[in-house]
């Protein structure tokens, strides 16, 4: 595995590449790897010549200081990790190569969906996400980009941003990994007890109940149940709890309303969000 920090660098060595008739995957993260991220490696190895993966921890995507603070950067276990996936080529760049002169005050259209559910939290997230990732795919021109379905409210994000400015470049959204128990693999999972990472199987079940509910009984009673059930857990905050047309992130209310239906949900347990998602219907 080659690795660069230079931005010119890497863009130089991947023109090449692609000169050459390479293809290139490309598979963004900011570090603290589990089988989630690899996951999307063995997908973009699978599909292209060359893949390509970045850890950068954006502290722009972060509006919780602590978040930012208490976010893990194990970057031995990592690079051990991505060699050992077959990873070509390690992108670690310098905040100064993402975020250049006047780049921070551009506002990237992304018609309102930057503005909704996770947005509606955590103000200014998606500018921080989609800003790193427009440069990322500048400097690494790859054909295709890969993201998790774990993150389903990006993987939108990203789709608007990419008709917009990268038309050629194809994204591919990976499913969830899940931990043993149900939980959706998560940097973040490190950060709870071994007993709340435990406990933490109610969200999917959850998420799968309802899935189940909603063949029988109108999707908004489905979701006002189990909204009710995951607030009287103890120790749970339940954030937001929807169903979204999974086209564009529209709020939907029964299952006739959208061909493509996903019911996303963000609680805080143990002191940390934990998003998940289960698609309802599929196109
Ligand atoms: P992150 O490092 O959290 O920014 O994640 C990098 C990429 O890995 C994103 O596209 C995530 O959606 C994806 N990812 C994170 N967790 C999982 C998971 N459990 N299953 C599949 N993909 C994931």
């Amino acid at each position: 595995m080659k690795l660069f920090k230079s931005a010119d660098l890497l863009h130089f060595e991947l023109i090449n590449l692609k000169k050459q008739g390479y293809s290139i995957g490309f598979v963004p993260t900011m570090g603290a790897l589990h089988h989630g991220h690899l996951s999307l490696i063995q997908r973009a190895k699978a599909e292209n010549v060359s893949v390509v993966a970045s850890i950068f921890v954006n502290p722009k995507q972060f509006n919780d200081i602590n978040d930012l603070k208490r976010y893990p950067k194990p970057i031995e276990k990592d690079m051990d990790m991505l060699i050992r996936a077959g990873v070509d080529y390690l992108f670690l760049p310098e905040e100064r190569d993402i975020y250049y002169q006047d780049y921070l005050d551009i506002e990237i259209p992304l018609g309102g969906l930057d503005l909704i559910l996770e947005g509606e939290q955590r103000p200014g997230h998606f500018q921080g996400v989609v800003k790193v990732v427009k440069r990322l795919f500048e400097i690494i021109k790859p054909n295709r980009a890969y993201f998790g379905q774990k993150d389903f409210q990006q993987t939108v994000v990203i789709n608007h941003l990419v008709n917009q400015f990268f038309p050629e470049l194809k994204i591919v959204v990976c499913p969830i990994i899940r931990e043993s128990n149900g939980l959706a693999m998560s940097s973040r999972n490190a950060q709870l007890s071994h007993i709340e990472r435990e406990k933490s199987s109610f969200i999917y079940k959850s998420l799968l109940k309802l899935k189940e509910r909603s063949n029988f009984k109108s999707l908004d009673e489905c979701l006002q149940t189990t909204a009710k059930y995951l607030s009287s857990i103890d120790g749970v905050t339940l954030e937001y709890l929807n169903a979204v047309n999974g086209d564009n992130l529209k709020l939907v209310n029964n299952l006739n309303d959208a061909d493509y239906i996903v019911v996303v949900v963000v609680v805080k347990f143990g002191g940390v969000r934990l998003l998940d998602n289960v698609i309802i219907k599929s196109h």
